[in-house]
């Protein structure tokens, strides 16, 4: 059954609003050409009703998503840690840009312990043009974040309101403000009114955190494409690569050497879909197939996407001290 109570949270009376940038902090200016981050959390509050709970906020950084390095996305998951184990906030929200929000929240969803929610939003519109939607994403956002209901919840994007879980959630549009979207299951909840409706539930595994591990790539495969860039890779150093490769886990056979290459170097292979949703499997017999790709050791993203395939990558390389312990830990955060 639908769980609908807006209970205030026994974990506190306050939101954390930490703020990163992107298009809810853009307005519009003459001397760069088009919008850039300008607006802080004041500017996001002054927008907001009376009635929501106190907001505590925090500037982490104020730029567009794209600019974001590895020492951001860390940055950012230190405050957010160090935000959810105060004893007055009961839950925190960060504002940050579409474009790589989704890997951001998977990051929180994955290393950050504790039962407050962590809820990401932030604008397809600029705040100086018509239709603005950071208020309305960022007054949901809130209200998710206050709700007893959506205690236990990981990292979600709230958008459009819909509530998206972590793992499932990508960015479908270029463009369009329902741009969040998670293929083939659909949002975990909505805000119907002041309202937050959570309708699924999954468990959720949370990995020890020790940084993110550089030299992680993702390369994508497409039809004819060779293994130049992979073979670029190792002879770089490459510690681990996230293959985007076709169907239930495909790859032409002539990929097979390079990753056979790369096993035997040391460099973790994690199998992706380029496909945007289910599992990396497939019952074929033929050369280059999952089987194939099982037999040279590679791991398998079931589930999630690429680009949160090389997060995962990045954190439990950091945190695992062999081989072996790495493919426990990922085998860990599927069950
Ligand atoms: N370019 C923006 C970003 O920072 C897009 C957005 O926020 O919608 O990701």
């Amino acid at each position: 059954m639908a769980d609908t109570m807006v209970d205030p949270s026994p974990f506190g009376c306050c939101v954390a609003v930490l703020t990163t940038g992107g298009t809810i902090a853009m307005w519009d200016d003459e001397k760069a050409g088009g919008a850039v981050p300008q607006l802080g959390a004041a500017d996001f509050a002054a927008g907001l009703p009376a009635d929501i709970p106190e907001l505590r906020t925090e500037e982490i950084v104020n730029l567009p998503s794209s600019h974001f390095t590895l020492e951001t996305l860390e940055a950012i998951r230190v405050r957010v840690a160090d935000w959810v184990e105060r004893p007055d906030i009961s839950g925190v929200v960060v504002t940050h840009g579409t474009d790589t929000m989704e890997e951001t929240a998977y990051l929180l969803d994955v290393t950050v312990p504790g039962e407050r929610p962590i809820v990401l939003t932030g604008a397809m519109r600029t705040a100086s043009g018509v239709g603005y939607d950071g208020y309305a994403n960022l007054l949901a956002a809130v209200r998710v974040a206050a709700a007893a209901q959506a205690r236990g919840l990981g990292a979600v994007i709230v958008f459009n309101d819909e509530i998206h879980a972590a793992r499932r959630v990508t960015k479908m549009h270029t463009l369009s403000p329902a741009t969040f979207q998670s293929p083939a299951w659909g949002p975990i909840g909505r805000l119907e009114g002041d309202r937050a409706v959570i309708q699924q539930r999954s468990r959720r595994a949370v990995l020890p955190w020790h940084g993110l591990a550089r030299d992680v790539i993702l390369l994508k495969l497409a039809v004819g494409v060779g293994p130049a860039a992979l073979e670029d890779a190792l002879s770089h150093g490459a510690r681990g690569v996230v293959l985007e490769a076709l169907g239930g886990g495909r790859v032409p056979p002539w990929w097979l050497p390079a990753i056979q290459q790369a096993r035997e170097r040391g460099c973790v292979v994690v199998v992706a879909s380029r496909c945007p949703s289910g599992q990396v499997w497939d019952a074929y017999g033929y050369s280059g197939a999952y089987r194939s790709l099982v037999d040279l050791g590679c791991l398998f993203a079931n589930d999630i996407n690429g680009q949160k395939a090389r997060i995962r990558l990045m954190v439990l390389l950091a945190a695992a001290q062999t081989d072996e312990e790495l493919i426990t830990m990922w085998a860990d955060v599927d069950e």
